[in-house]
């Protein structure tokens, strides 16, 4: 999958990762929170993460 060079990730165990680089693949992302009240860069999350199969038990 080509890489999008808009938007950089680190999550290689997701199965939009362009794994030779660290970038998505994806055109576009969702960005989302797991809080009620955000306040640190721990709180958002990538809600467009599939984990890929070889990664997770989560076939
Ligand atoms: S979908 Fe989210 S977690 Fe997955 S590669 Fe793209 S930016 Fe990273």
């Amino acid at each position: 999958m080509e890489k999008n060079s808009s938007i950089g990730c680190t999550v290689n165990n997701c199965q939009y990762h362009a794994q030779s680089e660290d970038y998505c693949t994806l055109n576009k992302i969702e960005v989302g929170t797991h809080e009620s009240n955000p306040t640190q860069v721990e709180c958002t999350d990538c809600t467009s993460f599939v984990c890929k199969a070889e990664a997770c038990d989560c076939k």
